[in-house]
């Protein structure tokens, strides 16, 4: 294995499981040093003991990315371990379905505070080492996950979808802010893929949706988004891909 991101500082954020978990353990393998985030320590520790079994190195951090004294703290703790991060992969988020008239606001708030203003502390407490790092001539990326549901229609995902396409507009312009600063700014808008995300719906005509369309499609697995951020972060520092949809090739 090639170690192309040795000597880079990577921050996941919702590294406990899914993409975050798998991009995780792909940059690692690479060279990365990578810093854990997310609120379950346990699961965290198992990532962090996977990489170091592979010979990587992995600081955990538990953090919930819907307090800022929590991102804050988290950013104070990478410096301190590991120097300036200069890629954060910023992917935590919830998917709730529901439909507008009966869903409880609480499913409205959880998925605002978690996927709007969650990623958006992310980005504010980690932006000065971001700023530090491109300073001293590193390449430095900031990786937005947003969704397909960002652009593509459907029916009880409006409060989710809606979140996500904040991610994946505000991503556009800070890529305008931050560019001329020589951080990259990119967003992934993945189609559905094998996580733990689609435990969480309770929403019964999203759970059918999503049972009827796995008997049809294989699902993206979450090696397949690790390897998208792998591909975007070894790309060289004039180069900011700065928008990749990624689907299974049956979904429509
Ligand atoms: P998972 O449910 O497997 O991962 C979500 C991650 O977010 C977990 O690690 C969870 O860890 C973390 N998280 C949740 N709440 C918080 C919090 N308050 N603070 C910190 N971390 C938190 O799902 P995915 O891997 O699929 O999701 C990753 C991203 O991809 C999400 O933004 C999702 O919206 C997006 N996405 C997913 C798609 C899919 O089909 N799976 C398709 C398109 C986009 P913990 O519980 O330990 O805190």
């Amino acid at each position: 294995m090639t170690q192309e991101l040795a000597g880079r500082v990577a921050v996941i954020t919702g590294a406990s499981s899914g993409m975050g978990r798998a991009t995780a353990l792909a940059l690692a393998s690479r060279g990365a040093k990578v810093a854990l985030m997310a609120r379950r320590q346990a699961a965290l520790e198992e990532v962090a003991k996977e990489i170091r079994w592979g010979g990587g190195e992995a600081l955990v951090i538990v953090a919930d990315v819907t307090d800022q004294m929590s991102t804050d703290a988290a950013a104070l703790a990478v410096q301190r371990e590991y120097g300036n991060a200069d890629l954060v992969f910023n992917n935590a988020g919830l998917m709730l379905p529901g439909a507008m008239g009966t869903q409880p606001i609480s499913e409205w708030e959880r998925q605002i505070d978690l996927n709007v203003t969650g990623a958006m502390r992310v980005i504010q407490s980690f932006l000065p080492q971001l700023e530090a790092a491109a300073a001293e001539g590193r390449t430095v990326d900031l990786i937005n996950t947003s969704s397909i549901t960002a652009q593509n229609i459907f029916g009880y995902f409006a409060a989710y979808s809606a979140s996500k396409a904040f991610v994946s507009h505000l991503s556009r312009h800070l890529r305008v802010e931050l560019g001329p600063k020589n951080i990259r700014v990119a967003v992934l808008e993945p189609g559905i893929t094998s996580t733990e995300l689609q435990g969480h719906v309770t929403f019964q005509g999203a759970r059918d949706w999503l049972a009827e369309a796995a008997k049809s499609i294989d699902f993206l697995k979450p090696e397949d988004i690790a390897e998208t951020v792998r591909f975007l972060v070894s790309l060289p520092k004039h180069v900011n891909l700065q928008q990749v949809v990624i689907m299974p090739t049956k979904e429509a």
